[in-house]
């Protein structure tokens, strides 16, 4: 008879080795200068430059966790290959490290890639890390079944999405996800709103999608016109006229928190007036999934932003959800540079940034005043603190001033 192979273990909490990797994690991501900073009431004085960190920045509980696993399994598992989804976390300088070790990425859910596909090489005596996004359904299914050691570092605020998306979807409310379709943690969320019969999704990236949708609920906008721009970001078969009936709104757990919310309230409003008050509550539901380290860190930088310093400088991945909203957020009040690493501080008058909603990088000239400045300095919630230490004294060299001195 055919044995179907049995997965081994999936491990969620680690081998016990914290203290082992401790070293190699304090050498690779701690900085004693943003120690010292924070110990001086978040303010680093340069000569004419005054830092000022943000009360709430760089790495939060979910990537702590998955980068400590992913170190823990390097140590436990000498000499095994050991393979991650996707990046584990949204940071050059840690899936560098991460490769360093050995780690390879398998890059699953590419664009244009057969789904699985890349899961090919990985036998039953292989380790495969989870990134802290989770992954989908029917990936964790396929590498259930072949019987790997599976270390699953998907953050709690995560699984707490899922967990309400399928709860909507036992329900029969269809999950409306605001979030980025091809991110890595709204592919695995709305994976787990079809796990039950009649689940649906459909995932919607701003305000202006959203407006959208509310003009079907309301019959001013024809299906052939909302297929044309929902088709690929609803799950399959999706037919709005019966999936928009019961809504349970959810967001990917970084989004911009006002948006999201605003999100959630707009498509309340429409099945409200398309139904009726005393209808809403069989036909709408909400929770705020924002995880509570986006919505600190969002808040420490409107604060700052909002403090009257002259500029911000957002050290984070290019490709980081979170990092870019912080970016956003600073922008409404003052310049805001969102800049991957120190390499980015081209010099004194020129520095590479992303801008707020833009796709690539721009150089520009003059970002730093003369005379007395005051710097924010925040970072996402997958920036080491190392990396935000180098992109402060490139800062403070580029003045012109030694960080020995300061
Ligand atoms: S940003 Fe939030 S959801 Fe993502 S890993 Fe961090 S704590 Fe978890």
């Amino acid at each position: 008879m055919n044995q179907e192979p049995q997965n081994k273990m999936i491990n969620r909490r680690g081998f016990g080795l914290k203290e082992a990797i401790k070293p190699l994690l304090n050498e690779s991501y701690h900085s004693s200068l943003i120690e010292r900073i924070k110990a001086s009431d978040y303010v680093l004085e340069a000569g004419d430059l005054q830092i000022c960190l943000a009360r709430e920045f760089g790495f939060c509980y979910g990537v702590d966790r998955a980068v400590d696993l992913a170190y823990e399994t390097r140590k436990q598992f000498p000499d095994r290959n050991i393979y991650l989804t996707s990046e584990i976390i949204h940071n050059p300088r840690v899936n560098t490290k991460l490769r360093e070790l050995g780690i390879q990425f398998l890059d699953s859910g590419k664009t244009g890639q057969t789904p699985g596909s890349s899961l090919d090489a990985v036998t039953r005596e292989d380790v495969v890390l989870i990134p802290a996004f989770g992954t989908p359904t029917p990936e964790l299914e396929l590498l259930k079944s072949k019987g790997c050691i599976l270390v699953d570092t998907t953050c709690g605020s995560v699984v707490a999405v899922w967990r309400r998306v399928e709860q909507y979807g036992r329900d029969g409310f269809t999950s409306v996800i605001h979030g980025k379709f091809n991110h890595e943690e709204t592919r695995a969320t709305s994976s787990r709103a079809t796990q039950y019969a009649g689940g649906a999704f459909l995932v919607v990236r701003d305000r202006a999608q959203a407006g959208r949708v509310c003009q079907f609920i309301l019959g001013r906008l024809d299906q052939e016109s909302f297929l044309a721009e929902f088709q690929s970001t609803a799950s399959y078969g999706f037919d709005p006229r019966k999936h928009l009936e019961r809504v349970g709104c959810a967001n990917q757990t970084t989004m911009l928190a006002s948006e999201s919310f605003e999100i959630a309230e707009m498509i309340k409003a429409a099945l409200k007036e398309r139904y009726g008050e005393e209808e809403l509550s069989k036909r709408f539901r909400h929770f705020d999934t924002i995880c509570s380290a986006t919505q600190d860190r969002q808040d420490a930088i409107l604060n700052l932003a909002r403090s009257g310093v002259n500029l911000v400088v957002i050290v984070g991945g290019y490709n980081s959800s979170n990092t870019g909203h912080l970016c956003e957020i600073s922008s409404e009040f003052c310049p805001a540079y969102h800049v991957r690493d120190a390499d980015e501080i081209l010099s004194r008058d020129a520095i590479r940034h992303k801008p707020p909603s833009g796709s690539s990088t721009v150089v520009t000239r003059g970002w730093l005043p003369q005379g007395k400045v005051r710097i924010g300095i925040t970072a996402g919630a997958s920036t080491p603190n190392r990396v935000i230490e180098e992109v402060i004294c490139k800062v403070v060299t580029s003045r012109g001033y030694k960080l020995a001195d300061v």
